[in-house]
């Protein structure tokens, strides 16, 4: 018989699992054990951060790729997406409206976009922190040279995030295309860190071929990472993709997911993300309620909204993030939490620098 509570005990005080036992745990995954992970979990998050949930805001900037990963709807072989960038001025301009509406992160994500030069990307960085000096600006742009990312933090960038995806090269080989690859991705993780960031992996949950022993892999990996942020969400089908017939990812398994990494690392910040929302109407709150802290809405203009499509049936596509930050709100108080104003940095890094 295997020692499930024993090795959860362990999970509990000490942070660290073997392999072996993140297997065993993620085999033996039952409700019962589920809301005793979300309980701890959630406590644990409380420690570091109080009832307190942190808003980004998120600006999907240009849906144009280069790259042609095998899961997302608007990799570059998508011929039907609707390709759309938005301007310098949209771009503030949406960060100013997200500052009146109380953000004070706000993350530029895009695609792998060449029309964004360096010399852009550093230019739209520096007039948000020189309008917002206290706004925190995150970055979400993909994989860049060292000197690239140098100079984004040199303009004022704060944090980047670059979900590793999955930790196993072979895996990794399963859904990208050669050109991409799982040591590179993992190096510019390296960099980003190096250079000061605060930086966030992770992975999609469910995602095709993902094995238990996968799952593991990532989870040591983001332990020896020690990232401040942590990304997961179910992996969604895009039906213009080559996925387009596999198997979304689960609200169990994200949730459960979410509480072992709480347990792993305390002090991460760990949204309950968008994907989690599409899956479950109430996703994000249960997300909260198993140990995240941390809400991505949308502020991009609800014009651009639906051709920004990672995934089908994506939430939120059509209100104003004003009446987005409505909802969500309201949703976080429900379950006796609070959606605030802060910059929201990790207390680790805080402490550090
Ligand atoms: N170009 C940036 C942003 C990628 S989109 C980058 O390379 O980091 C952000 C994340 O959405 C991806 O890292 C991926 O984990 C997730 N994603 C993409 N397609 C998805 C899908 N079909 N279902 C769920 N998540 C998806």
């Amino acid at each position: 018989m295997t020692d499930i509570r024993g090795i959860t005990e362990k999970l509990c005080d000490t942070g660290s699992l073997t392999r072996d036992e993140i297997i065993c745990l993620l085999e033996n995954h039952t409700p019962e054990l589920q809301s005793l992970l979300a309980e701890r979990a959630s406590a644990v998050a409380r420690d570091n951060y109080g009832n307190r949930v942190f808003v980004r805001g998120l600006i999907e900037f240009t849906n144009y790729c280069r790259n042609d990963c095998y899961y997302c709807g608007i990799r570059c072989s998508n011929r039907n997406a609707q390709r759309y960038r938005l301007s310098k001025d949209e771009i503030t301009e949406c960060a100013s409206y997200g500052y009146d509406l109380g953000f004070r992160t706000i993350v530029l994500q895009g695609g792998e976009d060449a029309y964004f030069t360096d010399e852009m990307m550093t230019d739209i960085i520096r007039s948000i922190k020189k309008e917002h000096p206290d706004v925190a600006v995150t970055l979400s742009v993909g994989e860049k040279s060292y000197e690239s990312y140098k100079a984004f933090y040199d303009a004022g960038a704060d944090r980047y995030l670059l979900r590793h995806e999955t930790a196993d090269f072979d895996h990794y080989a399963k859904l990208h295309p050669s050109n991409l690859s799982a040591e590179n991705r993992q190096q510019c993780l390296y960099n980003l860190k190096k250079i000061g960031f605060q930086t966030g992996a992770g992975f999609m949950v469910g995602s095709p071929y993902q094995t238990v022993e996968n799952i593991a892999d990532d989870l040591l990996f983001l332990k020896k990472l020690d990232p401040e942020m942590i990304g997961i969400g179910p992996f969604i089908p895009h039906q213009e993709t080559p996925f387009a017939d596999m198997k979304a990812g689960t609200l169990e398994l994200t949730l459960f997911l979410l509480s072992m990494i709480r347990l792993m690392l305390p002090e991460v910040l760990l949204p309950a993300t968008t994907a989690l929302g599409t899956i479950d109407p109430r996703g994000r709150e249960l997300g909260i309620l198993a140990g995240a802290n941390v809400v991505m809405p949308n502020l991009s203009p609800v014009g651009v909204r639906k051709k920004y499509e990672l995934y089908d049936n994506k939430i939120c596509t059509g209100e104003e993030a004003a009446e987005c930050m409505i909802c969500l709100k309201k949703r976080i108080n429900n379950i006796g939490y609070e959606i605030v104003t802060d910059r929201g940095d990790n207390v680790k890094y805080k402490r550090e620098h």
